[in-house]
């Protein structure tokens, strides 16, 4: 039976590296992403490339309409099959202080996080609680857990994300259902590409930022079988910050 990984936010950066990661290890890969089809079909490409499958399943994960309308259809023309592994990946980040912060950007980042984890995660658990198996990575950030000046809606988003990871671990775990947070600290992807790298450098101890990569290796032994009596924790990948 083929064994189904959602990865959202998976056309580029962190999600990219992830699906890749999956595919390897045999997963055939849901690609979701927003509205980036060329950089979606080239992450498919580069996992067919590495021996794997790939799907496309384009959906904002800030809709909860989008998002129940995409995996009905998915679910419907796959009567058999079920997601065995949900990476919920997908974020962004609109930074400011938080006295000038818009209505919109607090909604649109506190948004994407939290509609998207809930939403995508409670359809996919209906397969994962039939078949008794499952496991669940919610990507979260540093931010989540100590807080990051002028980031006050991601802080919050990620630290909610943070908290549900621990209510659903519970709810989960006599059912072989794992759920887990990973908390990257920077990371070289497109989110990170404004920053001011050089001055990063100075506030990491492993004084370099981290790579996509990284953060997949985690993410992979998490979903392997290797993992089956950890969940409800949360994981920095962030060389030493924090
Ligand atoms: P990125 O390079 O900006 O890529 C973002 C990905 O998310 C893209 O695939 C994008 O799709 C997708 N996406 C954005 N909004 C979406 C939406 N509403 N619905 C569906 N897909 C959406 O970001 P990244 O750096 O890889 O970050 C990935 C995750 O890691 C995020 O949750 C981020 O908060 C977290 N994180 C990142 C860092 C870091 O330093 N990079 C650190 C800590 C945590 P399109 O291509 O279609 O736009």
């Amino acid at each position: 039976m083929k064994r189904y990984a959602l990865v959202t936010g998976a056309s580029r950066g962190i999600g990219r590296a992830i699906a890749i990661e999956l595919a390897k290890d045999g997963c055939s890969i849901l690609l979701n992403y927003k509205s980036n089809r060329a950089a979606a079909e080239e992450a498919k490409r580069l996992i067919e490339e590495a021996g794997g499958e790939a799907e496309l399943m384009p959906f904002d994960v800030s809709q909860p309409d989008a998002i129940n309308a995409a995996l009905d259809a998915w679910f419907a023309a796959h009567p058999n099959d079920y997601i065995d592994v949900l990476v919920n990946n997908a974020g962004i980040r609109k930074d400011g202080l938080m006295v000038f912060m818009t209505d919109e950007d607090w909604h649109d980042v506190l948004s994407s996080a939290t509609d998207g984890f809930f939403y995508t995660t409670r359809r996919v658990l209906q397969g994962m609680l039939y078949a008794h198996r499952g496991r669940i990575v919610n990507i979260t950030s540093i931010a989540g857990i100590y807080g990051t000046q002028g980031q006050a809606n991601y802080s919050a988003a990620k630290a909610a994300v943070i908290g549900a990871t621990k209510a659903l671990s519970k709810e989960m775990a006599a059912r072989n259902i794992t759920v887990n947070a990973v908390a990257p600290g920077y990371i070289t992807t497109d989110m990170t590409a404004d920053l001011d790298v050089a001055e990063l450098k100075k506030t990491i101890p492993a004084g370099r930022l981290g790579t996509p990569e990284e953060v997949a290796h985690l993410v992979s032994f998490l979903c392997s079988d290797k993992t089956s009596y950890i969940t409800g924790q949360v994981i920095s990948v962030a060389g030493g910050l924090g």
